[in-house]
């Protein structure tokens, strides 16, 4: 069965199609720089990459572009649209309505649009993908993925906020959680690489965005990022935990609108705003340089990184591993080196060697003695998206 997953995000399309339950990978890719136009193609099979800049205006435009890959007679992997079995797209926020993998209806596209406005970098583009994907394959399946689910099981001790109760049963404001599919997938995986199923562990996503998870025995039990993907730590454009009052300060004082103030928090903070650069390679180079608000701006990374493995060691009340994924988790040793250091009263331990190694697979880089391991998991939605599509269309 051919399942072709979709992760759609504002100006990006990443795609991969999986032979199930083979997991094999088909083919896989991503359309940058959507809306503008020098965007790019990069479209890679068994036969050989591809690499093209063209004019793309919208997800349509890249979607269809994708879709005539492929089909196509030299480079393509399918012969028709409807080879493709499922179309799998991951969907950041879920609300209160969704905590499993679902089957895609109008009332379910109403809900994600609904949504919109707690994650608006987000949902408005992942259901863009889906009315896209519904057009050009209508004959698969279209299954959402939601980032949410995998934080359901957060206890209400941790989830709700300490404003009145109202708030909450009425209106359902509360710690949420996202990345929940690349927490799950590598928490598994660091499960069954310390071999013991009873386990405390705390997952560290580090990429554009940043979210960290308290997992007790396989179930998540606290989250960084709450009622929508801005709280938490520090990330590429966004501010992470600030205290609220900033808000009315800048509205009363400096005459922020409501809008001004939500694209400042979301899509002006974080690195960008502490460095005037997005990319974390650009800070470590400028920062090796000697770019003092580049240094500073790693040292803040790092230091809200630690506050977070703090409380999260004293809720899980102990701590066997703590799991670095995602584009800078993955490959950069500088970051890791600057969470691990100083935390030996928790038994963290790193070997700086192994930290520096460029190993690709997963990997323990704590010194032997090291109380707590610390590993290095190589996220991958996509596969966690098509497993879970898959069981859900075959039950
Ligand atoms: P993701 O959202 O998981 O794709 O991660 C994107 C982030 O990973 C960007 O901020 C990149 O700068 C960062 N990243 C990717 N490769 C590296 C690397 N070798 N060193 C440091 N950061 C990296």
């Amino acid at each position: 069965m051919q399942v072709l997953i979709l992760n759609s995000g504002s100006s990006s399309l990443k795609f991969q199609l999986f032979s199930m339950p083979k997991e094999t990978i088909l083919c896989s890719g991503v359309v940058e720089r959507i809306g503008f136009n020098d965007a790019i193609l990069r479209f890679k099979t068994d036969k050989g990459s591809i690499e093209l800049e063209s004019k793309i205006l919208n997800h349509k435009t890249a979607l269809k572009l994708v879709a005539q890959h492929l089909l196509d007679k030299d480079t393509g992997i399918i012969k028709s649209p409807k080879d493709i079995a499922i179309v799998g797209h991951r969907v950041v926020h879920g609300g209160i309505f969704f905590s499993k993998p679902t089957l895609i209806t109008e009332d379910v596209k109403e809900k994600i649009k609904t949504l919109a406005s707690l994650a608006p970098l987000h949902n408005p583009a992942n259901l863009e993908g889906i009315i896209v994907a519904e057009d050009i394959f209508p004959k698969a399946k279209q299954v959402a993925v939601f980032d949410t689910a995998f934080l359901q099981t957060i206890p209400e001790v941790a989830y709700k906020y300490a404003i009145p109760n109202e708030f909450l049963t009425e209106h359902h404001i509360r710690l949420y959680g996202f990345h929940g599919t690349s927490h799950k997938y590598v928490s598994e995986k660091a499960i069954e690489f310390l071999g013991k199923e009873e386990s405390k562990i705390i997952t560290i996503h580090l990429g554009n965005g940043c979210s960290m998870t308290a997992i007790k025995n396989g179930k998540s039990i606290d989250h960084s990022m709450g009622f929508s993907p801005l709280d938490g730590l520090i990330m590429g454009t966004r501010s992470g935990d600030i205290d609220p009052s900033i808000i009315f300060h800048l509205k009363d004082k400096l005459g922020y609108s409501l809008k001004e103030t939500n694209t400042l928090l979301n899509k002006k903070s974080g690195m960008l705003g502490l460095t005037g650069y997005n990319d974390l390679r650009d800070i470590e180079t400028m920062a090796a340089r000697g770019n003092k608000e580049c240094i500073l701006a790693l040292q803040m990374n790092a230091y809200r990184i630690k506050k977070y493995i703090g409380s999260y060691a004293a809720v899980l009340n102990g701590l066997d591993a703590i799991v670095f994924t995602a584009g800078i988790g993955e490959n950069c040793k500088l970051m890791r080196q600057l969470v691990c250091e100083n935390l030996d009263f928790l038994g963290i331990h790193l070997d700086v060697e192994k930290n520096n190694s460029d190993l690709r697979t997963i990997r323990a880089i704590n010194k032997e003695d090291s109380k707590a391991r610390i590993l290095v998991i190589p996220t991958n939605e996509e596969l966690e998206i098509a497993k879970q599509t898959v069981n859900l269309i075959k039950n």
